[in-house]
């Protein structure tokens, strides 16, 4: 079994493997450490912004968390361990760039090559290189014409000092809004170019108190317990989300007042007002950042960045800033998921064209004619409000469960039956309708065709409900090779 991504997905997914006496797994993970997200993000002030008791595994709960959102070191940390005390450290291939995964029609079987030319082969194969993981620039005429020092957020140059420079940061998003209060003390002059306003919601996050530590460390119960509050409190943004005109409008309250008691400067509140429904887009967490915007040594713009110049940023009103410093805080290609590596499938099927309408996939992991390929943190299985660890958790314990199906049926490989797939990816198209999410361009949404195809629609528990137990009846099951001469190649009931 080979797994493509040492992030919390593949990691989470070996575990489960492993515990069910699937023992023959690699990782192969691009990075040098284990990690992924929690690896490469190393932004000034990089913390998870859902708390840690619910973004962390339910099978490696932790009673000694600092605070309610761990910084990005604490996590990392975490994982490692949880890696170690399990013993899937020694499973991951570092420095493994794949490039490439063929299923091969004859052997029944995957290949998957690494740039670097050497290849593995694989019954299955999890990819779980998850959502946000290519750093996005945006597509600004004269990007690279600028003379000064620029990087993304998540590719921080740490030996790039910003004290007292001049410093342009381009994105408000949940990445800009945990660096830039972190780097405006600092920084001679700070220039953050928003496109769109954010909603709002407060949070301070100061370490747990000494008392709070003790108590969960030592009263049984209590961290389950915040693990269920935080769960709940989970769901209920969903719920708001789900329904704008009616719970939406609690949601938009809570984050007006917080807002409008935050945003002293009547020119910065007019510029950060968001124009879109509350939770269309990431609802952000932070009593820090609007503050930041306010200091003598920030300014926002809000007018279009039009062109980048040898010196600076041009905006549309013809200013331009001129600055020392860029720092891209524009997010991810969350819609390109694995690509650019290169996914073949049966007749030598490239995803990349059955995806060419946008990606999909029943259950966000299985797709048509990609026998015994699971996708982890694939389409439709992001959210908003929740921990994306319990999602591939879920996610494991299905892809568990098929291997375990492929092994006790004595078969090659699985794959979802293409009118599942379709009518799966409608009914889930269809739970859209009516919710906050189609109410704004949001990089959950397909550019050319405006679907969501990232975010589940819905509640954890409905998405756990729905992978709990794989239906054989949804997979044509695919026979061994040695086994075609006395059955067809489907023999699914
Ligand atoms: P993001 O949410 O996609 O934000 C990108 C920002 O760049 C947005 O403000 C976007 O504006 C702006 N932008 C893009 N192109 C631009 C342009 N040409 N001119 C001006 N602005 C431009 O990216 P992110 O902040 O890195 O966060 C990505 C995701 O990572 C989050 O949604 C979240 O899921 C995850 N994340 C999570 C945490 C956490 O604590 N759990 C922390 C960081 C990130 P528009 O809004 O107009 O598109």
């Amino acid at each position: 079994m080979t797994i493509v991504g040492a992030g919390f997905g593949g990691i989470g997914a070996a575990i489960e493997l492993r515990k069910h006496g699937i023992t023959d797994v690699t990782i192969l993970e691009r990075a040098t450490h284990l990690g992924g997200t929690w690896w490469h993000n190393t932004y000034p002030g990089c913390a998870c912004d859902v708390p840690s008791h619910l973004y962390s595994y339910s099978f490696a709960q932790r009673k000694h968390w600092s605070r309610l959102c761990s910084p990005q070191q604490e996590i990392l940390d975490y994982l490692q361990g949880v890696a170690d005390d399990f013993d899937i450290t020694g499973a991951v291939r570092t420095g493994t760039d794949v490039t490439a995964c063929r299923w091969n029609d004859a052997s029944r079987r995957w290949t998957v090559e690494s740039r670097d030319g050497r290849s593995w082969e694989s019954d299955a194969l999890i990819v779980a290189t998850g959502q946000l993981h290519q750093p996005a620039y945006p597509r600004i005429d004269g990007i690279d014409d600028f003379a000064g020092h620029s990087f993304h957020s998540a590719q921080w140059d740490h030996d790039h000092k910003l004290a007292g420079r001049r410093v342009a940061v381009v994105g408000t998003g949940a990445s800009a809004v945990q660096f830039v209060p972190a780097i405006a003390p600092e920084v001679g002059q700070l220039t953050v170019f928003q496109r769109t306003g954010n909603w709002f919601l407060p949070r301070k996050n100061h370490a747990y108190p000494g008392w709070l530590k003790t108590l969960f460390r030592t009263v049984p119960g209590v961290e389950t317990f915040r693990r269920s509050f935080v769960y709940w409190y989970a769901e209920f943004l969903t719920l708001m989300i789900r329904h704008p005109k009616t719970w939406g409008r609690v949601g938009k309250a809570k984050s007006a007042i917080f807002m409008q008691w935050q945003l002293r400067d009547p020119e910065v509140r007019r510029k950060v007002w968001p124009d879109y429904t509350f939770g269309c887009k990431r609802v952000l967490f932070s009593s820090w950042f609007l503050k930041a915007l306010q200091r003598d040594n920030v300014t926002l713009v809000d007018d279009a960045i039009t062109r980048i110049t040898p010196t600076g940023l041009l905006t549309a009103d013809g200013v331009e800033h001129d600055v020392d410093t860029i720092i891209w805080g524009t997010g991810f290609k969350t819609t390109d998921f694995m690509f650019p590596m290169e996914i073949t499938g049966v007749d030598g099927r490239s995803l990349r064209d059955a995806w060419a309408d946008g990606p999909h996939a029943y259950l966000g992991m299985t797709v048509p004619d990609f026998p015994s390929l699971f996708v982890m943190y694939g389409p439709n299985t992001n959210t908003s409000g929740g921990s994306i660890i319990y999602y591939l958790e879920a996610q494991a314990a299905y892809i568990r469960q098929a291997l375990e199906l492929v092994r006790d049926r004595n078969v090659a490989a699985l794959a979802v039956r293409p009118e599942i797939e379709a009518d799966f990816d409608v009914a889930t198209q269809a739970r859209f309708g009516g919710t906050a999410w189609l109410r704004c361009d949001s990089w959950y949404r397909d550019d050319a065709t405006g679907r969501n195809i990232t975010n589940w629609p819905g509640y954890m528990r409905e998405y756990a409900d729905a992978v709990r137990v794989l239906d054989v009846e949804k997979f044509t099951l695919i026979t061994l090779p040695e086994h075609d001469a006395a059955t067809s190649t489907d023999i699914s009931a």
